[in-house]
C-alpha cells in the first residue's frame, strides 16, 4: 500500500529513478521539496526542465553544452592538434579546473562494458575517428583506471595506432577504480604530465 499516495507519492517515485538515490533518500528529498518556499521549488523544477531543453551535444568534441561549438572548442588559443579523450563533461570539466591542458577534447560519454552490454558503438567513438582524418598530433587517454576505462583505453589505442598519430595514456598515479572528477587537480595535472606513450 502507498503511505503517501498521490501528489508525495508521484514526487517519491521520480526522484527515486535518480541515479544514487534510493527510496529512503527520495522520501527525504520530497519531504524536504514540499516544506520549501514555492518560488525556491519553482526555480528548482524550472532549472530542470530548462536545462533538459537547452543542453545538447557540441557538434566537435560532444560535450555537453548550451552552444552549436562548446567554448573549449571554439576558443582560438587551444591547441587543436592534441585531443584528451574523456568518459563525461565531469572529467573534461576537472581536467579544464587545472589550467594546465591546453588542448581540447573528446567526450565518449561512457567507456566499453561488455558486462554491461555497452560495446564500441554505445560510445561516441566513431565519432573520435572521424576527428583524426583533420590534422591531429597527438591523442591523450584519459578515461578512469576502472576496469572498464582500461579496457576502452586499450580498445581506443588499438584503433589508432596504425594510423601513426600518437597514443598516449595519462600516467596511473589516479588511484585504481577512482572517478577521474573525484581526484583533485594536483594529482589531475601530475598524471597528465607523466602521461606515456602507448
Ligand atoms: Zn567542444
Amino acid at each position: 500500500m502507498d503511505l503517501y499516495s498521490g501528489y508525495i507519492g508521484r514526487l517519491i517515485a521520480e526522484l527515486a529513478v535518480l541515479p544514487g538515490i534510493g527510496n529512503k533518500s527520495a522520501q527525504r528529498l520530497a519531504f524536504h521539496i514540499i516544506n520549501m518556499p514555492k518560488d525556491q521549488v519553482e526555480k528548482l523544477a524550472d532549472a530542470m526542465t530548462s536545462a533538459r531543453e537547452h543542453i545538447r551535444y557540441c557538434n566537435t568534441c560532444y560535450t555537453l553544452t548550451d552552444k552549436e561549438t562548446c567554448p573549449v572548442c571554439s576558443d582560438p588559443s587551444r591547441n587543436k592538434k592534441q585531443i584528451m579523450v574523456v568518459e563525461n563533461t565531469r572529467d573534461m570539466t576537472a581536467y579544464e579546473k587545472t589550467h594546465k591542458y591546453d588542448g581540447v577534447y573528446h567526450v565518449l560519454h561512457g567507456a566499453i562494458n561488455p558486462g554491461m552490454g555497452i560495446g564500441p558503438s554505445d560510445i561516441k567513438l566513431a565519432e573520435l575517428i572521424k576527428r583524426l582524418q583533420s590534422d591531429v598530433d597527438e591523442v591523450i587517454i584519459a578515461t578512469n583506471s576502472s576496469i572498464e576505462g582500461e579496457t576502452t583505453a586499450m580498445y581506443i589505442s588499438k584503433l589508432i595506432k596504425p594510423t601513426g598519430i600518437k597514443v598516449t595514456r595519462i600516467a596511473s598515479g589516479v588511484p585504481v577504480g577512482g572517478e577521474l572528477e573525484y581526484i583533485d587537480e594536483v594529482t589531475l595535472s601530475r598524471a597528465l604530465d607523466a602521461r606515456v606513450e602507448l
